[in-house]
C-alpha cells in the first residue's frame, strides 16, 4: 500500500521560503495565513551561537489525533496516508486544531479549517507538491515510502536517518528531516516511520 511521506533536508534549506509561496500560490490560501511556516532556532551560549532554520507544516502523521476528534468526518485519512479536509464537512469547530501537537491547522474567514494536504490534487496527477517542485536546493523530497526507488526513501536512505518534532506524541509524523544534527527540538528516535 502507498505510504506517502515527506523529507526536509536541513543541511540543503535556504530558508528562502519559496516553498510557502508555492504553497499559498497553487492552494489558493486564505489571506493572512500560510500552510508551511519557517521555524528558527537559536542554540547554543554567546560567542558560539548556531541558528536553526526548519520548514513546518502537517506532518500527515500515521497516528494522528487530528482524525478522531472530527465529529463531523471533515478530517480523515486517504488510502494512501495523506491528512486531509472535507471543506463540505467542516462546520468550524476547531476540534482537529485543539488536537493537533504541532499547530498546524488554521481557520479562514470562510470558516473551514486548512492546512496542508500534500498537494493531494497534484499527487492524484503523479506530480509531486508544489513546494518540492520549487526548492531550488532540492531539499524537499516526496513520494511513497514503501518504494524502495521513490525520492523520499532515497534521501532517508542516503542520510542514514530521520529525525522529527516531538516523537514523544506518538503521532509518528510523515513529514522528517534529513541532517538535524545541529537542531536542538528535533529528535531522533530509533523508529520513525
Ligand atoms: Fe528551504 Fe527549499 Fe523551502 Fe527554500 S524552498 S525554504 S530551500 S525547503
Ligand atoms: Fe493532524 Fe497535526 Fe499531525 Fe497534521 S501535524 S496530521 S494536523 S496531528
Ligand atoms: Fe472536523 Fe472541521 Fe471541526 Fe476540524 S473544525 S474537527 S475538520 S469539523
Amino acid at each position: 500500500m502507498t505510504a506517502y511521506a515527506m523529507s526536509i533536508d536541513l543541511d540543503l534549506c535556504l530558508g528562502c521560503q519559496a516553498c510557502i509561496v508555492a504553497c499559498a500560490t497553487e492552494n489558493e490560501v486564505a489571506d493572512e495565513h500560510y500552510r508551511l511556516r519557517l521555524v528558527t532556532t537559536v542554540s547554543g551560549a554567546f560567542p558560539d551561537l548556531a541558528t536553526e532554520l526548519r520548514m513546518e507544516q502537517c506532518f500527515h502523521c500515521a497516528d494522528a489525533p487530528c482524525l478522531d476528534v472530527c465529529p463531523t468526518g471533515a478530517t480523515y485519512k486517504t488510502d494512501d496516508g495523506i491528512v486531509t479536509v472535507d471543506r463540505a464537512k467542516c462546520i468550524g469547530c476547531k476540534a482537529c486544531m485543539a488536537a493537533c501537537p504541532y499547530g498546524q491547522r488554521f481557520i479562514g474567514e470562510e470558516g473551514w479549517v486548512d492546512k496542508c494536504t500534500f498537494c493531494e490534487h497534484r499527487v492524484a496527477q503523479s506530480r509531486v507538491p508544489a513546494c518540492v517542485e520549487t526548492c531550488p536546493t532540492s531539499a524537499r523530497a516526496f513520494g511513497d515510502l514503501d518504494d524502495p526507488l521513490s525520492d523520499v526513501r532515497r534521501a532517508l536512505d542516503a542520510a542514514g536517518g530521520a529525525s522529527v518534532l516531538n516523537p514523544g506524541a506518538g503521532t509518528r509524523p510523515r513529514v522528517m528531516y534529513l541532517n538535524a544534527g545541529r537542531s536542538s527540538e528535533l529528535e531522533t528516535p530509533e523508529e520513525v516511520f
